[in-house]
């Protein structure tokens, strides 16, 4: 029996002055101190299993490895109890008696930096095992070391300016830290809300935790196993747990770097779009540990925008356990991390759409939206989001979508643009009269459906190099390259004339009425004079009721002097004036309508049955 003469030491300055604070914290987010009591806990543990690699004699050596915890809501105390590697007196005093943590000379700096008791700062730093603290009100831990020659100790404290240190006999090896609650504290030795508490926080810590004898953490935190090791259903069984989803991930990406940051990452991109049905925008889904212990469940910061469906984790040795925010080092750490996985992540859509293209299309056709979005906003990524956007065109089947990359491979001599029509669907473009100048020329042209798209085109603006040019735009020019065959036509001087004349007859309606270049099929088309102003944007504008779309039109009409209808209007003009002006009309509006812009019909049916009578 060893001789019991409790010893009373003082804490350090610093030490009484963090005390001071917890203590009377108001701190909202007491909880985090169950966190911190078990993080230690699987520190201890975790150091005694190096300690048994090396060492033969190992006290207590047929202790489990594992931490057990148990809630006594009539004495209103939590006890946390490891068999770890425990501490001797001299550590004990070490340990608990001076400010050694990181976290809490932090936390003092920005204390003094502040110059007031700025409570809100323990959340961000943690205080680590002072914590308790601010639940208790007083802490008792029993150690022993793991050397068996040094007896076990009782330290006690209720937090003010000093503690004791006792011998004690019958202690297990490791740490049990007896935690006597406030009274308004007391619904910590609630079974169900410790049980809350350690799933949300220490889920994945890799001992068995047990509360009150049942085993808590049953999923393993997979993400620092190696990959080899882990089969396709224990990644969904996690992805499950994880994002407390129900499908199938569609993607995952596990992935470990040493530099310039440790990262271990396990992310999953979901079988479905969640933003799908419009019901509502996806919150960020992949939350940060540091060596499986949650530091912040799905930080917006972690990750851009863009990649918010994505689920899963990011670990990181090199974040403090208490990160915060706020303060500028951290914001910094959060940035750099946010740059290592989004450039991972993006190299590893590259890989897959390259080795599994068909599925990286199901992929694109789910959420390639986000990529868009990523391509229009993130200036940052911009070039490696470009590479993976996907579109349809006129050279692939319907259905089938082209990369930029492609397209450039298989631009014409001469062609300097990347071509793109917006319009509703595949038919609709196709029986349009946008297309026909390029298909004769045998130019491709990239087929965009969706509504952000012509948003994402004039952000992203060029390619390699090679700008991106909407087809029904006045500045997309078509004269350079090859013309199509020329067949019965106006003469230049004709086609002139009639073009002057048409002018004169819409009046204000266009801008400039001109020869066509691109034509082949159509006897005219309207171009979009006005750079700020899309035809689609207009519909958007008017759909949305914004002012924009009251502004007046800017549109180019020109006219295809090979058409039978335009050499015909060229005679009409002279032979029957009042009927070449209804088809002129006619001809202009029939061009609005195939540039969508056509807003009022009453009119032009009016103008219709007049031209049906003189049939
Ligand atoms: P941190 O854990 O961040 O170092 P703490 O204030 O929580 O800061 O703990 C201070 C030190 O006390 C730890 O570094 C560790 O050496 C020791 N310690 C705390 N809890 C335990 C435990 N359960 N078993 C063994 N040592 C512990």
């Amino acid at each position: 029996m060893s001789q019991h003469t409790p010893q009373k030491y003082e804490f350090q300055t610093e030490i009484k002055q963090l005390l001071d604070i917890v203590i009377h914290s108001l701190y909202t987010e007491k909880e985090i101190f169950v966190r911190e009591l078990v993080s230690n806990a699987s520190d201890a543990i975790e150091k005694l299993r190096h300690l048994q690699l090396t060492e033969k004699e190992i006290f207590d050596d047929k202790a489990e490895l594992e931490i057990n915890i148990t809630t006594d809501d009539k004495a209103k105390t939590l006890t946390i109890q490891d068999f770890g590697l425990g501490m001797t007196r001299a550590e004990l005093v070490e340990n608990l008696g001076t400010i050694a943590h990181s976290g809490s000379k932090a936390f003092l700096k920005a204390l003094s930096e502040n110059g007031q008791k700025n409570t809100n700062l323990i959340g961000q730093f943690g205080v680590g095992f002072y914590s308790a603290f601010m639940v208790a009100k007083k802490v008792t831990v029993y150690s022993h070391s793991w050397r068996a020659d040094e007896p076990g100790q009782v330290w006690s404290s209720d937090g003010s300016g000093s503690y004791e240190i006792d011998v004690a006999d019958d202690v297990r090896r490791g740490c049990k830290i007896v935690v006597e609650l406030k009274d308004e504290c007391a619904d910590y030795a609630q079974e169900h809300r410790i049980k809350d508490l350690l799933q949300r926080y220490s889920a994945f810590v890799g001992f068995p935790i047990n509360l009150n004898g049942t085993r808590i953490n049953t999923v393993q935190a997979l993400w620092l196993r190696s990959k080899s090791e882990i089969k396709d259903e224990e990644y969904t069984e996690f992805y499950k747990f994880q994002a407390h989803a129900h499908d199938e991930p569609r993607l995952r990406l596990h992935f470990n770097a040493d530099a310039p940051l440790q990262i271990n990452a396990l992310l999953f991109v979901p079988k479905e779009n969640p933003e799908k049905f419009g019901l509502s925008r996806a919150e960020p889904g992949v939350s940060l540990y540091c060596r499986k212990v949650l530091i912040e469940s799905h930080p917006k910061d972690l990750l851009p925008e863009w990649l918010r469906p994505i689920k899963g984790v990011v670990d990181s040795e090199d974040l403090p356990l208490h990160i915060s925010r706020e303060t500028m080092q951290d914001k910094a750490l959060v940035e750099k991390l946010n740059k290592v996985i989004t450039k991972r992540f993006l190299k590893f859509l590259e890989d897959e759409a390259k080795n599994r293209p068909e599925a990286y299309a199901e992929f694109f056709n789910e959420f390639g939206i986000y990529l868009k979005e990523g391509a229009a906003l993130d200036f940052t990524h911009r070039d490696s989001l470009a590479k993976l956007l996907r579109f349809e065109s006129s050279l692939t089947e319907k259905g089938k979508q082209t990369s930029l990359a492609d397209y450039v491979s298989r631009m014409k001599d001469g062609q300097k643009e990347i071509y793109y029509i917006i319009g509703p669907n595949r038919a609709a473009i196709e029986a349009g009269p946008y297309l026909e100048g390029f298909k004769a020329r045998n130019l491709e042209v990239l087929f965009c459906y969706e509504a952000v798209d012509e948003y994402v085109m004039n952000n992203v603006r060029e390619f390699d190099g090679k700008p991106l040019a909407a087809a029904d735009n006045a500045d997309t020019k078509l004269e350079d390259l090859p013309k199509p065959p020329e067949g019965e036509s106006l003469t230049a001087d004709q086609t002139a004339a009639l073009a002057k004349w048409l002018k004169e007859t819409l009046g204000e309606r266009v801008a400039e009425v001109k020869s066509s270049d691109r034509l082949v099929d159509s006897p005219a088309v309207a171009l979009n004079a006005d750079k700020f102003m899309s035809p689609h944007l207009r519909r958007m504008m008017k759909a949305m009721n914004k002012d924009g779309a009251e502004s007046p039109l800017r549109v180019n009409l020109e006219i295809n002097p090979r058409h039978a209808v335009i050499r015909k209007l060229a005679t009409t003009r002279d032979s029957s004036p009042e009927r070449a002006q209804l088809v002129a009309e006619q001809l202009f509006d029939n061009a609005l309508i195939s540039a969508g812009l056509l807003e009022d019909t009453t009119k032009m049916v009016q103008r219709l049955y007049k031209l049906l009578e003189q049939v």
